[in-house]
């Protein structure tokens, strides 16, 4: 049976949220817009409901998901202990794209957390996502609307194939704001570790003058049996179907050369920034954008479309790694298997 419908991005009225807030009380799956990305929700506290969600993005059991919440009580329901650092971290992103990681209270399930003993939190800002929440009353557990492995869904267009049927409701809330996942943290011995980065930067949180550590499997590889502080770290994530290539140079002539070089002679897709795109002798191009923030909202959408030319090869243009543009390149290091070149 088909998904239904609900249109949000012209007509704002929150009161056609009550009916999917409902169907999350049942124990039903919704797919609803955050600032993020798009989530998959269920109520985090009931363990059907959540068991759904695993099986329809074919998600890996010891791979946790994010409990989403509306207001602080809720933290407090759920979580052992707040400290002085999560305390400064949630006053100053809260509502925003910062995830925390908690010791978990035993009313969570331990399908949400894959077994651990910690639990991730976030509030968001969209309002589509807050009032579903506050509307069901339930905290809901939501990991980024797509079958594993795949891209994030940041448009409805892009995920609805793959998802229809499978969730009671899509909201359908337009592109979302922010384009990648949200930052996923955890604080140990008074230090701020980085699991994922995301919007929120390293530098935001240095700004308090809170010391942060960038676990280096963020732009790394996973090697088997590693020990990981965030279990996602594991599996291939937002791959397209294509071969990719990323590549990257902080001159921009020489980056520009060297994809036009891997470009030669074969069928390619090249994402590249808008002040680039007359350079490239490739067919098919795709315009990121030019800001960070440009870049972050189209990745996904455009690994997805590159997909459908296809093409023998992608060719990805890299960004630095400072401030989101750490976020952009983890997305796409990954979405390239690790096949990334710098010159
Ligand atoms: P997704 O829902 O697909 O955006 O992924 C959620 C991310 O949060 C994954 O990378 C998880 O590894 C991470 N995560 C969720 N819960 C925890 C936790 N308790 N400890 C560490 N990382 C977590
Ligand atoms: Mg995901």
């Amino acid at each position: 049976m088909k998904s239904k419908y609900i249109n949000f991005i012209q007509d704002k009225n929150y009161e056609k949220l009550k009916a999917p807030a409902e169907a999350i009380k049942q124990g039903k799956l919704v797919l609803f817009p955050t600032e993020t990305v798009y989530g998959i929700g269920a109520d985090a506290l009931n363990e059907e409901a959540v068991k759904k969600i695993y099986i329809a993005k074919g998600r890996a059991s010891d791979n946790p998901l994010i409990v989403h919440i509306a207001k602080m009580e809720m933290l407090d329901r759920l979580v052992e202990n707040v400290g002085n650092i999560e305390k400064i971290l949630i006053k100053k992103f809260w509502p925003g794209p910062l995830t925390i990681v908690f010791k978990k209270k035993k009313i969570i399930p331990n399908i949400i957390t894959g077994g651990l003993d910690t639990v991730a939190i976030r509030m968001p800002s969209n309002l589509v996502a807050r009032k579903l929440i506050e509307y069901s009353n339930c905290p809901i557990a939501a990991p980024s609307a797509n079958i594993s492995g795949k891209p994030s869904g940041t448009i409805v267009e892009d995920i609805i194939d793959e998802l229809d049927g499978k969730v009671e409701y899509v909201i359908d809330g337009g592109k979302v704001d922010i384009g990648v996942e949200s930052t996923v943290i955890r604080v140990v011995n008074g230090i701020v570790h980085i699991l994922r980065p995301g919007k929120i930067t390293p530098e935001d949180i240095e700004k308090l003058n809170i010391p942060v550590h960038i676990e280096k499997q963020i732009l790394g590889s996973y090697k088997e049996g590693e020990k990981v502080m965030s279990p996602g770290i594991k599996y291939k994530h937002y791959a397209p179907n294509t071969k990719c290539i990323l590549v990257y140079s902080k001159e921009n002539d020489k980056m520009v050369e060297k994809i036009n070089s891997l470009a030669q002679n074969k069928k390619t897709v090249i994402l590249c920034t808008s002040k680039n795109i007359e350079k490239y002798n490739s067919e098919i191009k795709l315009d990121m954008g030019q800001t960070l923030e440009e870049i972050s909202q189209n990745i996904f959408t455009l690994l997805r479309k590159a997909d459908k030319y296809k093409a023998d090869l992608i060719l990805i243009e890299g960004v630095e790694k400072t401030g989101l543009g750490l976020a952009i390149m983890n997305r796409l290091i990954r979405a390239s298997a690790h096949e990334f070149i710098e010159i």
